[in-house]
């Protein structure tokens, strides 16, 4: 091949090895497979111009801008790209761009199901979730980071007395079907019929975003493009005609700023004009590949009638996902050897692979149409940063940047416990007196017991922690909205890149702070299954915001100087078990050689305090709905276990101590004792398996079982602090405080967390997790234990 020519004859110019600062232009992405296809995606075509733009504070991985985005690569990966500096060597890229061919496409009758259908597509934060919640009057959550979108959402809308399904849809850059976003997005194209896609596009990097664009027009479909961000295009000085380019594309282009709501009122009537048209016999631009390729289209389509333009060319791409929908089609065998034929004569013809030659094409056509449409500002000097990005000097800065996210990391649990302490205080007072009113006004009896005792006792002891929650998903959801999440990915993949993971594990496992369901969720936006497998398995030990009860309460009672410190110190125990699980699984269970994987680095935004509480909100409410039903009946289980069976004339004490949960909790005694606990706290944790605050609901019915009722006002804290066993000792001290917390850190994720695995993973890993995480929990409490009584 001459590719391999060209090799030896000049020594190749890796991207991996030019210097910062240096521009250089992509000759060809070598290896092959699912990155090299995301490269080439992100614009790693023939020609492209690369800035190398910073090492990450650790030296890896490397910013680099393309198209006017700027993306992170390690140096591994960098090293995949041929570069060079000679202008020279691409005198032939002007042919590129050959325009569009039509196709005319037969009426539809959009209303044929019942509903109007309209997709939301476009690349990850372009804005298709504001646009939706703006839309759809819908309160999702938006994010300035890749992925955050790993479902699809579907709301309503009415225009002109009729009604639209409107529908989100995970960003993608393209439609290739490698990461599970395109799988999704294609699938649901595939599935669902709809009847116009909105196409949403960041106007202020139209290149990058067209790419996408140019698959749409493929499928023939009939698409709105909304040129969001309008604000920024016209604030940077650029100018777009939009007339010439909705000519060009042969579909609508309307402008847009979706988080103000401006012009999205002419975006949604372009949409439904667009549905309108398509009922009867429409034409459709499709991008022009050049005479050979568009002759293979023509005589390939026509064998399989069925399939859309853009499956045919799939299917010369040689695209597994294409060629599988030719299956029970007769002639199948013919058309897949037809199209093996062609493509071997397209490579032939231009020289290269397919994939870089389609890609090369798509990337012509929108610099073609560029060049005619978009006039940049003149006074804006080329190479420099965009404005979005100037804080990177201060938060990714090689000395800065670690210290930097870690005081931020400080300062968000910080904020959340001291701040958080306020609102806390006036809930625990207005149960207290709540639970008071009631037992005075309540006859005495089973209910009165079981409203007082379990129902306000449980529930009262986990609502207290929804302020802290509360503050902590609103810092996360800031986090998000302003980039910066990216950039702590940035940051430390070369850290989790130790541990065998990727930057964009760290976003999960943050959430995984605040509660493990929406982290393990949020996994979706890794694209390698091992990768998915590793991090969802090992996020519960991220100390998730359930587990706060009880080390607030332990820390507090147990310790006086230091408290903060021994509460990161549980914190850093669960990351460092995570760190070691991690490492352990990818050279055993879960061996893989690579991830791989661009990450964009987006422009800096300026989060929205309007965005940050309605997605605090949310998260508050879904706590709520876990309170309402798991806790409140695992309150009252608890509670029952402790209160049957009845004996006549035994003091408190006894009672619980003969009741079913004494029972069950002196049944596993022997298995804790090493650890430091007694039976009661056998019970606790128990009955955290439902969800870990009940931990510390527990103890309270527990613990107030045992006093006498002329002490209601003191707190669990004083009666954890005074509780002595039968001989006289201390129940709890620092240490077996500390080996309790411990536990409570790592041992079985609670029941959500499991339902959440299972959906990611299957049932085999939630009984892998349960087994791991409680032999791990066990482990650690009992050597920590064992030896520190020693000490
Ligand atoms: P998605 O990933 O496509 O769903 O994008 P989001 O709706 O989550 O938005 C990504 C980021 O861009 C958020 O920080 C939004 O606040 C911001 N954003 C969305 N639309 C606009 C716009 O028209 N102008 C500006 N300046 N920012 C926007
Ligand atoms: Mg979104």
């Amino acid at each position: 091949m001459s590719t391999d020519q060209h090799k030896k004859d000049n020594k190749e110019r890796l991207l991996d090895n030019e210097p910062v600062g240096m521009t250089v232009q992509v000759v060809r992405v070598m290896g092959d497979g699912a990155f090299r296809q995301r490269l080439l995606e992100m614009g790693f075509v023939r020609g492209a111009k690369v800035t190398v733009l910073k090492n990450a504070p650790l030296q890896d991985p490397v910013e680099y801008m393309i198209l006017g985005s700027h993306i992170s690569l390690r140096h591994s990966e960098a090293a995949q790209v041929e570069v060079t500096d000679k202008d020279a060597e691409f005198c032939d890229m002007e042919d590129a761009f050959n325009g569009i061919v039509e196709t005319t496409v037969a009426g539809v009758d959009p209303m044929a199901d019942n509903v109007l259908r309209v997709a939301l597509i476009g690349n990850p934060n372009c804005g298709k979730t504001s646009l939706f919640n703006n839309v759809t009057g819908a309160k999702e959550k938006v994010g300035n980071y890749g992925g955050v979108t790993v479902d699809s959402k579907e709301g309503w809308f009415s225009i002109g007395g009729r009604k639209v399904q409107l529908v989100d849809l995970p960003g993608t850059y393209s439609l290739t079907e490698y990461s599970p976003e395109e799988m999704y997005v294609r699938t649901y194209i595939r599935d669902n019929h709809p009847d116009a896609i909105l196409n949403i596009v960041d106007a202020g990097n139209l290149e990058r975003n067209l790419y996408l664009t140019t698959q749409i027009m493929d499928m023939n479909i009939p698409m709105v493009v909304a040129l969001n961000m309008w604000d920024e295009l016209e604030k940077s000085g650029d100018h777009l005609d939009i007339e010439m380019m909705s000519r060009l594309l042969g579909a609508r282009m309307v402008p847009m700023t979706a988080h103000n709501g401006h012009g999205v009122k002419e975006v949604l009537q372009a949409v439904m004009d667009a549905i309108d048209e398509s009922e009867h016999q429409t034409q459709h631009h499709n991008v022009n590949y050049g005479p050979l390729i568009e002759d293979c289209l023509n005589e390939l389509g026509a064998t399989c009638p069925d399939l859309d333009r853009y499956t045919v060319l799939k299917i010369i791409e040689n695209d597994q996902h294409a060629i599988d929908l030719l299956n029970g089609q007769d002639n199948a065998d013919e058309v897949k050897s037809h199209a093996a034929e062609m493509r071997q004569r397209i490579e032939r013809d231009y020289n290269d692979d397919i994939a870089s030659i389609i890609s090369d094409l798509k990337y012509g056509f929108v610099r073609g149409a560029l060049a005619e449409a978009l006039t940049p500002n003149p006074e804006r000097a080329t190479g420099d940063t965009k404005p979005g990005y100037s804080l990177d000097r201060l938060l990714t800065n090689r000395w800065l940047a670690l210290p930097i996210l870690l005081v931020l990391m400080w300062l968000m649990f910080e904020v959340t416990f001291t701040l958080g302490a306020y609102p806390q205080e006036w809930i625990e007072s207005g149960i207290a007196w709540f639970g008071e009113w009631i037992g005075n006004v309540m006859p005495e009896g089973i209910l009165k017991d079981l409203i007082v005792d379990g129902i306000i006792g449980g529930v009262g002891g986990v609502l207290v922690f929804l302020p802290q929650i509360l503050i902590l998903f609103f810092f996360i959801s800031l986090l998000e909205d302003s980039g910066y999440m990216a950039r702590a990915a940035f940051i430390v993949d070369r850290i989790m890149h130790r541990v065998g993971l990727h930057g964009k594990s760290f976003i999960p496992y943050l959430i995984g702070f605040g509660c493990g369901v929406p982290a393990i969720m949020a996994t979706r936006t890794l694209e390698n299954r091992r990768d998915r497998l590793v991090t969802i398995l090992t996020i519960p030990f991220m100390s998730c915001s359930a587990r706060l009860p009880a080390y607030l309460l332990l820390v507090a009672a147990f310790f006086t100087a230091n408290q903060g410190l021994i509460l990161m110190s549980i914190y850093l125990v669960g990351i460092l078990v995570a760190a070691i699980t991690a490492i352990v699984m990818s050279k055993t269970i879960l061996k893989h050689d690579k991830t791989q994987f661009v990450m964009e680095l987006p422009p800096y935004r300026k989060p929205t305090a309007r965005n940050a509480t309605i997605h605090m909100w949310s998260k508050g409410k879904q706590y709520l709905q876990k309170m309402a039903t798991i806790i409140l009946a695992a309150s009252i289980i608890v509670w029952a276990l402790g209160y049957f069976p009845r004996h006549d004339g035994q003091t408190p004490q006894e009672q619980i101590e003969n009741s079913y949960m004494g029972k069950m909790g002196k049944a596993i005694e022997p298995v804790v004792e090493p650890l430091g606990f007694n039976w009661q706290m056998g019970v606790s944790v128990l009955t955290g398996a439902a969800a870990k605050e009940i931990v510390v609901s527990t103890m309270g019915v527990l613990y107030t079982g045992e006093t006498d009722a002329d002490e209601e006002s003191t707190t669990l804290k004083e009666k954890l602090q005074t509780a002595t066993k039968p001989n006289g000792e201390h129940v709890f001290n620092p240490l077996v405080a500390y080996s309790f917390m411990l536990f409570i850190l790592l041992y079985f994720p609670c029941i959500a967390a499991l339902a959440a695995i299972k959906r990611e993973a299957g049932w085999k890993w939630v009984a892998f997790e349960v087994i791991y995480t409680t032999g791990v929990a066990w482990l650690v409490s009992f050597i920590f234990y064992q030896i520190a009584t020693r000490l």
